[in-house]
């Protein structure tokens, strides 16, 4: 990422929702008293190879190590398989996993340490299908078993031992480990507790005021409570993630000089904005439908949870104001290098993921100006409309969304946007101005 943000990555992924089909594959996870975690598949019927529904790249090749003799992980055309050497049928596997984390490119972190030997461990990872994944397939049933004296949170309920559940949609993390969870008036909390001290009192502060900030203003009900997980690996790296699913949020810092980096505004600051993004995604979801489109358009909720942390870090951190309008000046010349030779639309095929943020950022910051000029419409109130108009029409995704941006601007401003989206720009710092010409 050529923005300097200690950020790599936040990661919002789609809640999948389609005919739920069951997987036919059953996932059995133990985690040793010796700290392994072995994970064992159990088809329903015999079959020559598995699948798995995420391959983000080639990782399980090397920190999936089978157990079972005579296996192997291998990939073809981008997706992982796990088969017999031989080729035969078999209707049981055993792998071992590495449980340190590992950053996968625009998704979650299958394992996210805790600096005291706890962990999260998330499991959309492990989803796996006979054969080959048709995309229907939406029911894992999970069994875990952890060591005496740890338990596991699994959708806000703790379980010593031993659990099962069916997962299903994008899956979960699950906490691993032997803090409890504490309970605040927002969330439910695991935090880690070898943390620098004013990341503790951030996240005790200031995650509960931006959930009501976003709450008030995209007001949403979760029903259940969401959990927050923060954890803090204390290894050498230098990569931090963050991100959602229903009813979760989670950071997870790769670093081991966190302690210094707390001592320096920036990184404080840069932690804010981190939390707000996420929480913002949070309360950007629908419990009904699902909103988003393709990857190639995650301008609109990456660009608009980036944006809506500049106005809240603005209402709330009024002192975060140099910070904000410096990070929105860098924004736009990152944006603006970043489409010199590509279109936005390209982006995500030409791993450029991260022009979705800057670039987003400053088409949701347009699309507000112009809502101004037309009456009442801000940016959350949009959302709003947005969200109701793919729940009850599926109009979903950037069409959805500009859609709802017509009917409060023009036709002539949202031709304005969809070219500089769709259109390689030759000038796009020009292109910039004009999206905020007056
Ligand atoms: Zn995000």
């Amino acid at each position: 990422m050529n923005v300097k943000e200690y950020i790599t990555t936040a990661v919002f992924l789609m809640f999948f929702i389609g005919a739920a089909s069951a997987s036919q594959v059953n996932i059995g996870i133990i985690k040793s008293k010796e700290q392994e975690w072995r994970l064992t598949y159990q088809l329903s019927a015999p079959a020559t190879k598995l699948a798995f529904v995420r391959n983000p790249d080639d990782s399980r090749t090397t920190r999936w190590l089978p157990v079972t003799p005579g296996f192997t992980i291998s990939i073809a055309d981008g997706q992982e398989y796990l088969q017999r050497d031989d080729g035969a049928r078999f209707d049981s596997v055993t792998v071992r996993l590495t449980p340190t984390y590992k950053h996968l490119s625009k998704d979650y972190a299958p394992f996210s340490p805790y600096s005291d030997g706890g962990t999260l461990i998330y499991t959309g990872r492990l989803f796996a299908c006979i054969n080959t994944c048709e995309g229907n397939e939406n029911q894992w049933p999970v069994t875990m078993q952890v060591p005496k004296g740890e338990h596991m949170l699994v959708n806000g309920k703790l379980y010593p031992e031993e659990a099962a559940w069916v997962d299903s949609n994008d899956g979960m993390n699950v906490y691993v480990g032997i803090q409890q969870p504490v309970e605040t008036e927002n969330v439910w909390a695991i935090i880690d507790a070898g943390l620098p001290d004013n990341i503790k009192q951030s996240l005790d502060a200031d995650i509960p005021e931006l959930m009501h900030y976003f709450e008030q203003r995209l007001g949403i009900n979760h029903g259940q409570k969401p959990a927050l997980f923060a954890s803090y690996a204390n290894v050498d790296g230098h990569s931090s993630q963050g991100g959602t699913l229903p009813n979760q949020i989670f950071m997870h810092w790769n670093l081991n000089d966190l302690g210094d980096k707390v001592a320096d505004d920036t990184f404080l600051n840069n932690t804010i904005w981190f939390f707000a993004h996420e929480v913002a995604h949070l309360y950007q979801r629908s419990k009904k439908a699902e909103i988003l489109g393709s990857p190639n358009e995650s301008w609109l909720h990456e660009g608009h949870a980036d944006w809506l942390a500049a106005k809240a870090l603005l209402t709330l951190y009024p002192q975060t104001t140099p910070y904000v309008e410096n990070k929105i000046v860098r924004f736009k010349s990152h944006c603006a290098a970043g489409l010199e030779n590509m279109t936005l639309r390209s982006a995500a095929d030409n791993g450029r993921f991260d022009l979705y943020y800057t670039c987003g950022l400053l088409i949701h910051q347009a699309i507000e100006e112009e809502f101004k000029k037309h009456g009442n419409k801000d940016s959350f109130s949009a959302w709003d409309d947005f969200r109701t108009l793919a729940e009850k029409q599926g109009e979903h995704g950037a069409t959805g969304f500009l859609n709802v941006v017509k009917a409060n601007t023009s036709e002539a401003f949202v031709a304005k946007i969809t070219s500089f989206i769709t259109e390689q720009q030759e000038n796009p710092l020009q292109a910039l101005d004009l999206l905020n010409a007056r």
